[in-house]
């Protein structure tokens, strides 16, 4: 069974990269029954935060990618971790390293001055037990001294590190407490993570846990490191490039399954699909997709697919969805007449906005109630002339039956009857009944509002 994990440090918010690793590991899991397991790696605990941790876990959840089981913290292992070192101690797979600081120092300044490479040797690699003083240690790795390294990554391909390359990495400091490369090799293998799919800055990191696994005999997982995002100018992705927090999209209201088919896109791809459902995300997803060069930021895309997604989704997943990102973006809630104005209006709103602000903007005239105050342009509608047209044809509007067709033959033979365009008559009436002069459809609107409101608005606009 396939398990990937994701495990992020509990030190900020839940950062775009991080957002999609997530979701790679995510939807490799998800497409083949496999489990999708998230860990906090929170042993800095200087820089860890259960703040951190809350806005990593509400951005997974904003963003829907669900995971199974509990957050494992990786700092709660730590017995277990160095349990492995004292193992590794035991099978002579590593070994007490008595040096202080000012020799390990003295070391690498000898090492310099003889233009030699300054990885630390300790002479404790080979010392004899017996000969062991009484007093604080580190546990280091017996690092292989010759041949190579090699990563077999599923994105970049075969890494060859030279053995002579890797030190004998501490893997318990002094004070007993296990250092970040054994915590992840441990949990991961605790975990039975098979695939580990994250950011290429970990690629170094991969020859040195691999050390640990061969030492333990335990089988290496799957390595995919991914290429880091790039700003739209290819240039390493940075504040200056805009949001970089999963939880800042959220508030700028993009919806949750644009955000994923973006992010999937995101240095992945699949022939030239662009818009794809979860579904076939979850279906198609194979790490062979992965490109080898860093992917670019490019927001008119993410906009773009937005709006696909927002067309297309349910109506009652949609509002639901609105209503989080209401809330999210600190304004008030919807009130029930206004969730109903807005239910009977998607089938018109949602295939014409890209993010929540938009469809609310151009939702504006069904939440907003009597009366209604027209916007600079749409008082410009409001002549004497064209309020007497309305006041004209308010009667004939009484009389209409409510029905789409019924209410165009009955505008368009009342603006003949007038000799106006059908043009002329809708600009007062975008005003009346909107306030605004840029909005739905004419018609989508009244039978959105219905007879009673919309006759309302025409007559306070007419008077
Ligand atoms: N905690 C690491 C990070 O946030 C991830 C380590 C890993 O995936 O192995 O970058």
């Amino acid at each position: 069974q396939v398990v990937t994990r994701f495990a992020p440090s509990p030190t900020g918010y839940l950062h775009i990269g991080g957002a999609r690793t997530a979701l790679f590991n995510w939807l490799y899991a998800r497409g083949r029954g496999g489990k999708f397991l998230l860990r906090i790696e929170d042993t800095d605990r200087a820089r860890s935060t259960p703040e951190a941790t809350q806005a990593i876990l509400q951005g997974l959840s904003w963003l829907g990618l669900d995971w199974d089981g509990d957050p494992v913290s990786q700092a709660a292992g730590a017995a277990r971790h160095a349990e492995v070192a004292r193992e590794l101690l035991q099978s002579g797979r590593a070994y007490k390293c008595f040096a202080t600081q000012d020799e390990i120092e003295a070391f690498r300044e000898a090492s310099r001055a003889a233009g030699h490479s300054t990885l630390y040797r300790s002479p404790w690699r080979d010392a004899d037990p017996s000969s062991h003083p009484d007093a604080p240690f580190v546990i280091r790795i017996k690092a292989p001294l010759e041949g190579e390294t090699i990563i077999r990554d599923e994105v970049q391909g075969e890494v060859r590190i030279r053995n002579d390359q890797l030190d004998d990495m501490i893997l318990l400091r002094s004070d007993g407490t296990p250092v970040y490369m054994l915590a992840v090799v441990v949990d991961d293998h605790d975990m039975g993570v098979t695939h580990v799919i994250r950011g290429d800055d970990h690629l170094n990191n991969a020859a040195r846990q691999m050390m640990i696994y061969e030492a333990m005999g335990w089988n290496v997982p799957v390595w995919a490191h991914i290429p880091l995002i790039h700003g739209p100018d290819g240039k390493k992705l940075s504040k200056r490039h805009g949001a970089l927090g999963a939880q800042e999209y959220q508030a700028m209201g993009y919806p949750a399954a644009g955000m994923r088919n973006y992010l999937a896109r995101l240095g992945w791809s699949h022939g030239d699909d662009e818009y794809f459902t979860d579904a076939q995300a979850k279906e198609w997803f194979d790490l062979g997709g992965i490109g080898k060069s860093p992917a670019r930021l490019d927001l008119k895309k993410l906009e773009n697919l937005c709006g696909l997604h927002m067309a297309q989704m349910d109506d009652a997943a949609l509002l639901h969805e609105l209503r989080a990102y209401l809330i999210a973006a600190g304004q008030s809630d919807l009130t029930e007449g206004q969730s109903e104005h807005l239910a009977a209006s998607l089938y018109c709103l949602k295939s014409a906005a890209k993010t929540f602000p938009q469809l609310i903007e151009k939702a504006e005239f069904a939440l907003t109630s009597r009366p209604i105050s027209p916007d600079e342009k749409a008082s410009k509608q409001l002549t004497d002339v064209s309020r007497g047209i309305l006041r004209e044809l308010t009667p004939q509007l009484q009389n209409a039956s409510w029905k789409r067709d019924d209410l165009e033959a009955a505008m368009g033979t009342f603006a003949e009857a007038h000799e106006m365009g059908f043009g002329k008559l809708a600009g007062p009436l975008r005003a009346a009944l909107a306030g605004r002069a840029v909005t739905p459809s004419v018609f989508d609107m009244m039978l959105i509002l219905g007879r009673d409101e919309s006759i309302a608005r025409i007559e306070d606009a007419a008077a």
